[in-house]
């Protein structure tokens, strides 16, 4: 129904309604919708579009799909930064479609925001999504992790890394694992790798008393704080999905 919705280009209201105005151009459209939802294909790329922070990303093959659960992330340096005039230096890292970082620019518009992605696809949404939104405070930068950031200190950090063990990804949804790039998805045996190098890299690049906030897969936790304290940090921040799932963590020192 959101597919059909979408493609004819009509409000819910109206849709639900006895008499729905339907135009008459999209049939051929909505069929061919129709038949790469069923293949499994992600209504987002079908669509093109993806609801974030209550922002439209557009977002399509070789980019993640923005989730529900890394809202929780942004809200929390929300809830970390209450001052929407202050002007924090912020990395995101793995920036895929760009929505973590720009959905903070466009809430803290005196922000600085430095994002970095290795996949020159992933980089093209961004950039595409920061000029549909008129965000300009977002500077998005080809490299993997903190590589492009030589010499750069932030106050935070954040990032939503791939953190599926590899060995996961053909049992996850054939929307996910036959559609999303494998590198938005793939953290390596255990799901851990590029935690393991953002974390020991991150300090090098924080300010004192600056914070990395990370996305997390469900049950890290644990191993993600063992390796937050072998670098020096620690965990001060734990937020739990709907499912329970602990999900985002704040590391400080
Ligand atoms: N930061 C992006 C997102 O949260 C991309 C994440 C990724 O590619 N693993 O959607």
């Amino acid at each position: 129904m959101a597919l059909i919705r979408e493609i004819v280009g009509i409000g819910a209201a109206e849709f639900y309604s006895d008499n729905p105005m339907v135009p008459d151009g999209p049939a051929e459209e909505v069929l061919e919708a129709a038949r790469r939802r069923a293949l499994r294909e992600p209504l987002q790329y079908i669509t093109g579009r993806a609801e974030f922070m209550g922002m439209v990303f557009r977002v399509g093959p070789g980019v993640l799909v923005p989730r529900p659960e890394t809202e929780l992330l942004v809200e929390e340096f929300c809830r970390l930064f209450p001052d929407r005039q202050s002007s924090p230096y912020v990395a995101d890292i793995c920036a895929g479609s760009g929505c973590i970082a720009l959905a903070i620019a466009s809430r803290y518009p005196r922000a600085r925001i430095t994002a970095t992605d290795a996949s020159a696809i992933a980089l093209g949404y961004a950039l595409d999504n920061a000029s549909r939104l008129g965000i300009g405070n977002v500077n998005f930068i080809e490299g993997s992790l903190l590589d492009p950031l030589i010499g750069e200190v932030f106050d935070v950090i954040v990032s939503n890394p791939p953190y599926i063990p590899e060995g996961e990804i053909d049992s996850l949804m054939p929307e996910v694992s036959s559609f999303e790039p494998r590198e938005a998805l793939d953290g390596g045996k255990d799901g851990l790798d590029f935690y393991r190098l953002l974390i020991d890299g991150a300090g090098a690049h924080l300010k004192p008393g600056g914070l990395i906030i990370l996305e997390l897969g469900a049950g890290q936790r644990e191993e993600i704080e063992a390796m937050a304290s072998e670098a020096g940090f620690a965990i001060n921040g734990v937020i739990k999905d709907v499912s329970g799932h602990e999900r985002v963590v704040v590391i400080g020192s």
